[in-house]
């Protein structure tokens, strides 16, 4: 999380509910009593307050609200958006931050009075997190539209279920040394100098570099949740 989080929500606040949307995920159900093979670490507050990807230094995965003014176009109409960057050979994620509207939308978080759901909206943005796009299905949390006063994206669907459970099909335990450093380290201030390699030539193996390492170009996909234009197809529930 962004250290200062937003006058709406605070730091703590907005980690709890941003845990608890990710272990939505990660807890998802793909048969058998097996989970996605994903581990999610919360490696703690970080000051830069901009979504960037950096080539030549380190980075963090960051999640941000914008109090004052919202930076991408559709202010009125977007709520939150989530930039996941990745190669386009692999499709392995590089990078992903994700930000929120907190200038044009009045979150909420209880269960009653319910405006702008951020449980839902988390719930939502995590998705594009780990890598999933909008579905076309209506009951969907990963439904590109949001209806004010709903909370019903807080709980996954089927639909959402099979996404991610085949995107990171259930295996072997994760092993105790999977390290979740962001690329070229964790680094909590935006646009770091560059990182120098101890023979002084710097970041031959960064992505982006001619062929170096075997890596590839990078494509960024920002996926915004929206107000909805039309109502949501009723959910069913269990
Ligand atoms: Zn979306």
């Amino acid at each position: 999380m962004q250290k200062d989080a937003s006058a709406q929500i605070d730091l703590e606040d907005a980690t709890q509910i941003f845990l608890e949307a990710f272990q939505k995920w990660t807890d998802a159900d793909c048969g058998d009593g097996k989970h996605p093979r994903i581990k999610v670490v919360n490696l703690g507050p970080v000051a830069c307050n901009v979504h960037e990807y950096n080539k030549k230094a380190g980075n963090a995965n960051v999640i941000l609200f914008h109090d004052k003014v919202w930076p991408h176009a559709g202010a009125g109409s977007t709520l939150a958006l989530t930039t996941v960057t990745y190669n386009v050979e692999t499709g392995e994620i590089y990078d992903a931050d994700m930000e929120l509207n907190g200038a044009n939308v009045e979150f909420t978080t209880g269960i009653d009075n319910v405006l702008y759901d951020l449980p839902s909206i988390a719930a939502h943005e995590t998705g594009h997190f780990l890598g999933m796009s909008h579905s076309a299905d209506g009951t969907a949390t990963m439904f590109a539209d949001y209806m004010p006063g709903s909370m019903e994206l807080r709980s996954l669907e089927n639909d959402d279920i099979d996404g991610i459970c085949a995107a990171y099909p259930p295996g072997d335990p994760i092993p105790a040394e999977c390290d979740p450093t962001p690329r070229r380290g964790f680094e909590t201030e935006c646009s770091p100098p560059p990182i120098v390699a101890e023979d002084g030539s710097c970041c031959a193996t960064a992505p982006g570099s001619p062929r170096s390492a075997g890596t590839s170009a990078l494509a960024a996909l920002a996926l915004a949740l929206g107000l909805a234009a039309k109502r949501r197809a009723v959910r069913a529930r269990p």
